[in-house]
This record gives structure tokens, C-alpha cells and sequence, in this order.
């Protein structure tokens, strides 16, 4: 068995995914309920007892009560960065255990995958830090990187280099401006996901793969880009996907596999072997 990678759900009503080879497996957030969670892990014969957890930040759709009690059950290890489990334990207390403190910009190994995770920009009253990942494995001798970061109102040139070179990333596409400003959010809201510490919108994320795509040495490395936590209200997934498809193929950008991440179904499995 190879690298194997999939979303099991995006979007504001929780957020999972996981990346699994023949030794390991990894939840990327824990958002969604545990129900859920454990009919998808079955049906990707995914072993609970080789599962180890890593967290985003600590907002509901990213580690939600349900996904705590899931984790803590199970005994599932979690890689937390210091102020995102001080985000969490505010907001759960006791509830979080079997916690690992990790460090921005230094790798880690969970088993045979090395990790890296890295500052992202998004918070608000209720949250301090966000982070995004990086994954690296080996199959047959070869090193494959995946490239993950979902909330982020702002991508700077420390993330494109980060995320150069990925073969799979991850990467939102929140909103769709007009749509936005036409809801029926909140102004402060409104201002918020339009911020720096916000989300992207469905421009700021073709940017950013096209500069992604710009700062890989290895030509066509980056073969499949999923588009995630594409909002409700704010953007549908045909207009994330086409607005994206538009601008890369502007800017000569071709060869990758653009892929819509969804709220209420798992993705198909990328597997690398
Ligand atoms: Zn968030």
C-alpha cells in the first residue's frame, strides 16, 4: 500500500480529512460527528487503532464536541501547537487529553510521515493562532509531500514557499465576493471573512496555487488540488471550481486535477503507489 488521501467532509459544519499509508493513519481536524466519522473510517478500512490526530485551530467545525469525545475514546494521540490547545482546553476544558505539544516550523514524525505544521491567518474574539500542515512519506524510496491549509484570510510568501512542490494541496476557497456582500451576514461578519485573518476568496485562491505552482522546482509536481471549505451561503461549488479553472488556465497553468471538497459527502481517495 502506498499513500492514500481523502476528505471526509468540508465546510463550515465540520471539517475532516485524513491521509493513511500501510503503517499509519492521520485525521486532519475534527469537526464532524463522531457518527459520521466512524462509518467513513469503515468504509476507507481505516483501523482506529492506528489513528493519530492533528488540529487546525480551535473553532466548532474544526474540533467539535463530538469529535473530542471520538478522539478521547478511541485514545487517539493529538499533535496540538501550545496556543491552539489553550484555544481548546478555554473552550472544553478537561475534555482534551492525550495532547502532544508541537512547535510552528518544526518537523515531527507520526510513525513513517514527517510533519510540519505552519502559521496560517485567521482569528478572531474566540481563537488565538491557526495553523496549516505539510506531510511528507515515502513511497518506494520516493518522498511525496501533501500541502493542507484551510482557514486563512491572507497567503503570504512563507506559505507558497512552504507549500511548493506539493503533489497534493489542500486549500479553501471560501467565498465568492458578490455573494458575500449580498448575504444575509452580519456587516462585522462580513468584514471579518474579507480580512486578513478571514478566509480566501475564490480569486485569492487561484493566486495562490498559480504562485504555488510558480516556486516548485520539480515540474508538475502538484497533480491534485482540492478545493475546500467552500461556504454555503457565500459561493456554490461550480462557481469555486469554474472562477479557479478560469484563472489558471489565463495563466497557462494546466496539468492539475482541481477537485471540489464537499460538506456532506467524502472525496474520492487519491492514492499514491
Ligand atoms: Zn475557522
Amino acid at each position: 500500500m502506498g499513500l492514500n488521501f481523502s476528505i471526509i467532509s468540508s465546510g463550515s459544519s465540520g471539517n475532516c480529512s485524513i491521509l493513511w499509508n500501510e503503517k499509519t493513519a492521520i485525521l486532519i481536524d475534527c469537526g464532524c460527528s463522531a457518527k459520521y466519522l466512524c462509518r467513513q473510517l469503515k468504509n476507507l478500512n481505516v483501523n482506529t487503532k492506528k489513528l493519530y490526530s492533528v488540529i487546525t485551530h480551535a473553532h466548532i467545525d474544526h474540533i467539535s464536541l463530538s469529535g473530542i469525545n471520538f478522539l478521547q475514546k478511541n485514545q487517539i494521540p493529538v499533535y496540538i501547537n501550545k496556543n491552539i490547545f489553550q484555544d481548546i482546553f478555554k473552550k472544553y476544558e478537561q475534555k482534551i487529553k492525550n495532547c502532544l505539544c508541537i512547535n510552528y516550523d518544526k518537523n515531527f514524525k507520526i510513525d513513517n510521515i514527517v510533519v510540519n505544521s505552519f502559521d496560517a491567518y485567521h482569528k478572531d474574539n474566540n481563537i488565538s493562532r491557526t495553523c496549516g500542515f505539510t506531510f511528507f512519506s515515502k513511497v518506494k524510496k520516493r518522498s511525496y509531500k501533501i500541502g493542507y491549509v484551510t482557514d486563512t484570510g491572507k497567503i503570504c510568501n512563507n506559505i507558497i514557499k512552504t507549500l511548493a512542490n506539493s503533489n497534493i494541496l489542500v486549500i479553501e476557497s471560501n467565498y465568492n465576493k458578490q455573494l458575500l456582500e449580498n448575504s444575509f451576514r452580519p456587516y462585522e461578519n462580513k468584514q471579518w471573512i474579507l480580512s486578513d485573518f478571514g478566509h480566501l476568496s475564490n480569486e485569492d485562491t487561484a493566486k495562490a496555487i498559480i504562485e504555488i505552482k510558480r516556486l516548485s522546482t520539480v515540474k508538475d509536481n502538484l497533480k491534485y488540488v482540492f478545493l475546500a471549505h467552500i461556504s454555503k451561503h457565500h459561493n456554490t461549488y461550480e462557481l469555486a471550481k469554474n472562477t479557479v479553472n478560469k484563472i489558471l488556465l489565463n495563466n497557462k497553468i494546466t496539468g492539475i486535477n482541481l477537485l471540489v471538497a464537499k460538506r456532506e459527502s467524502k472525496s474520492p481517495t487519491i492514492r499514491i503507489d
